[in-house]
């Protein structure tokens, strides 16, 4: 299927919804023309940026893209380098950067000030649809064409299936990759009908589901042999550099630049894998489930270095670092994030719970107590009526009840008394009065409900 970019009707009217990533082979003449690109549209970054920066404080003047843009063209007219970089890849830089500033100054959003680029950071650039097109050459291959190189091939591991509305190209790690934003009008689907669960994210137990017997496990990032050679070369690299900093006044040797080359291919390779293992456990959560209860864990607090200050230095404070890792290694907010938007699209639901006490509380007696978890250790017994299995297994149960519990009481205040949800749990029958408790006591769920089939 030959499809280009140049359909420029309606494609204003649609922001670009979803993303599909490729890798991408560039031929060699192009790779370096790219590498360019990259460094200077980091460099029209950081001036537009520094500009914007002064005009705010020395003139209480808010420059945005439209001004810029005019002073970028003048630019480009004088010096070789900017003019090297294609004209709308320039035009948007700017407007990013306005995008940059209107989520700083949007409450609701999470991102802090626009901040410089550096050097040694991801080389990207961006053009908008209507300056690139794709072209399908096989079933393993296709082709995108960029100004003033032609086209280059990319694996299309998966089809577009929308209009394209950009096209970003990054280089990391020595690697090429294309991202396409599409629009592809895809809508939230009907409430599937399945069975919910709910989900607890560990670091022993990847993920451990209230409807499964085993955790899911996520395999390790690198191998034992990868793992060694890591090692190996951040030593490596800590011996460069301190060589460079005695008989060099610090200057990098190309050596050093080839080990940290190293270091950061194999560090993206763990990067993809990590990824791979979080889509395809975030699908398959969104695909099979009614909805999907996770734990409200704020990641940044639960990762929080245990360093402390100078004057009241903390203590382990390398344990702490190690199992930071450990927590970040497992992706807890990137598997949220994907929960969030795929869940819609198969028919399921999303629901994080307040996590307190989750691995505490009986799944078969509905007690909350510290003292049936004894020990350190991920054994749960319960101290009231003796139940024992999995910590894990026993938190996943109680966040699929909160999970339920949260979404009967919402759906019951929104339908006026009819439990009408989107996650598609059946009504309740005359039998399963238990969730009424749930009802008028929104903090105390009640029983948990047997799943419907
Ligand atoms: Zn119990």
């Amino acid at each position: 299927m030959a499809r280009t970019g140049h359909k420029k009707a309606g494609r204003k009217n649609e922001p670009a919804n979803e993303g599909r990533k490729y890798r991408l082979y560039p031929t060699d003449e192009a790779d370096v023309v790219m590498t360019g690109w990259g460094h200077t549209r980091r460099a029209v970054r950081n001036l537009a940026l520094e500009q914007r920066q002064h005009a705010w404080c020395y003139g209480r003047k808010t420059l945005r893209a439209d001004a810029q843009s005019r002073e970028l063209t003048k630019a480009r007219a004088e010096i070789d380098w900017i003019r090297d970089l294609p004209a709308q890849a320039g035009q948007q830089v700017l407007r990013q950067i306005d995008a940059a500033y209107d989520n700083w100054w949007n409450p609701a959003h999470l991102a802090g000030a626009p901040r410089f680029e550096k050097r040694s950071g991801t080389l990207r650039f961006s053009l908008p649809g209507q300056a690139v097109a794709v072209r399908r050459l096989n079933r393993k291959w296709g082709e995108v064409r960029l100004p003033k190189l032609g086209w280059q091939r990319f694996r299309m591991s998966r089809p577009i299936g929308g209009t394209i509305c950009n096209a970003t190209f990054t280089k990391k790690a020595g690697t090429w990759h294309v991202s396409f934003g599409v629009a592809t009008k895809r809508e939230a689907a009907l409430p599937n009908g399945r069975p919910g669960c709910g989900v607890d994210f560990g670091v022993a137990c990847s993920a451990y589901l209230s409807d499964e017997d085993a955790p899911r496990l996520m395999p390790p990032s690198l191998t034992k042999g990868e793992n060694q050679r890591l090692l190996g070369l951040e030593r490596r690299k800590a011996r460069q550099i301190a060589y460079a900093k005695k008989h060099h006044h610090g200057r990098c040797s190309k050596r050093l630049r080839r080990t940290v080359a190293q270091i950061a291919k194999l560090k993206a390779r763990q990067a993809r894998r990590r990824l791979d293992f979080t889509h395809k456990l975030t699908t398959d959560l969104a695909k099979n489930h009614g909805y999907v209860g996770t734990e409200d864990l704020q990641v940044k607090n639960l990762t929080a270095s245990a360093r402390g200050t100078v004057e009241d230095p903390g203590k382990h404070v390398a344990a702490k670092a190690g199992l930071n890792r450990s927590v970040l290694d497992h992706t807890p907010g990137e598997r949220r994030r994907e929960l969030d938007y795929k869940c819609p699209w198969y028919g399921s639901w999303h629901e994080p719970v307040p996590a307190p006490g989750t691995s505490q509380t009986c799944p078969t007696c509905h007690m909350r107590d510290p003292k049936s978890r004894p020990g350190c250790g991920r054994a749960f017994a319960c101290v009231h009526c003796g139940y024992q299995a999995h910590a894990d297994k026993v938190a996943s149960q109680e966040i699929e009840r909160r999970a339920e519990a949260r979404i009967v009481v919402r759906a019951l205040v929104i339908a006026g008394g009819h439990p009408v949800n989107s996650t598609g749990r059946r009504k309740p029958s005359p039998g399963r009065k238990a969730r009424g408790t749930s009802v008028n006591h929104p903090q105390d769920p009640g029983p948990a409900v047997p799943d419907a089939a």
